[in-house]
């Protein structure tokens, strides 16, 4: 069956990523500032995993989740950490339009709808424990590696696969790695690599059209299961935190790299994202965000 894999027994990968880790048995207690109704569907709700910028929750069907966007940032493996104030509703708001225009392409995806401002509802997949970065111009990591120009455009697309483990600082490793380690399937690579150059063509000319240079961004996979067989998806989100997002006209960043160079301006960075996309109202910069940020602002 193309596309498919038989279901694999061994699962080679650190224990700490969404889907392969065993739920903990107590609700950690993580208080968030949200609105109330959503507060009192969390305390029911048992915590499967907790990352950097998001939760996983249970989902109301087998095979569901519920992904929590966070306000929490953090930089260089987590040794840099700060809260943008909204940039969970904001990111929610982005990566729901991202999977959306992706599906409507053709790109399987773990995305069913969104839930409110900070959570939307996710197929369970087991994760790969590879994050694949897809550069179109040299900036971070590449540029530091290689000493090419931040900015420099690249002759051709460039994938690099990282493995997922924070503890190692997620390092960069070659598909030999993957191949050897098992991490995935020559044929899941295949898809994951097909997929990755379609979202990249697809997403370069969604940001083109509104004025901004997708210059890089990493992406997640996951297996989704069906009886014996798994398929390759989509997962885990399309946002600034995970691309760089430079104004076409001024190259002024409209990403993380603001919270992660000290630059200030990360939640107006997004909301402008969000705007160009035509996520906000026009004149959108006052708009109301988040329930929790309206009652700071109104002192209540
Ligand atoms: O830091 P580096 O240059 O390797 O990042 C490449 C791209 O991948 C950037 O858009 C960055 O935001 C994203 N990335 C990420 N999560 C990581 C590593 C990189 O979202 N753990």
């Amino acid at each position: 069956m193309p596309g498919m894999t038989r279901r694999r027994f061994v699962a080679i990968g650190p224990p700490n990523h969404p889907g392969a880790a065993p739920p903990p048995e107590s609700f950690a207690g993580v208080i968030h500032l949200v609105p109330t109704e959503s507060l009192h569907a969390m305390s029911r709700r048992r915590q499967i995993y907790e990352g950097k910028a998001k939760i996983l929750y249970e989902g109301p069907e087998p095979g569901t989740l519920i992904q929590y966007f966070k306000d929490d940032a953090t930089a260089f493996n987590a040794q840099k950490k700060g809260t943008i104030s909204g940039k969970g509703v904001l990111n929610n708001r982005i990566s729901e339009h991202v999977f959306t225009l992706l599906g409507n392409i053709g790109v399987p995806h773990h995305f069913i709808r969104r839930l409110n401002m900070r959570e939307q509802l996710i197929r369970q997949v087991e994760i790969v424990p590879i994050e694949v970065i897809v550069r179109n111009v040299a900036a971070g990591t590449l540029s530091k590696r290689l000493g090419i120009e931040e900015g420099t455009q690249l002759p051709r697309t460039l994938i690099e696969y990282c493995y997922k483990d924070d503890a190692l600082g997620d390092p960069l490793v070659a598909e030999e790695h993957i191949a050897c380690f098992n991490w995935c399937s020559q044929d899941e690579l295949h898809d994951i690599q097909d997929m990755a150059i379609r979202i990249n063509d697809f997403m370069s000319g969604m940001f083109a059209a509104v004025g901004i240079r997708l210059v890089d961004f990493k992406l997640e996979f996951g297996r989704l299961y069906e009886g014996d067989f798994s398929r390759i998806i989509l997962a885990d989100e399309i946002s600034p935190d995970g691309c760089r997002l430079w104004d076409m006209t001024t190259n002024e960043k409209l990403d993380k790299d603001r919270f992660r160079r000290d630059l200030g301006g990360e939640v107006e960075a997004y909301q402008e994202v969000a705007r160009r996309l035509g996520l906000l109202p026009e004149g959108g910069e006052n708009a109301v965000l988040d329930l929790e940020s309206h009652r700071k602002k109104k002192g209540s």
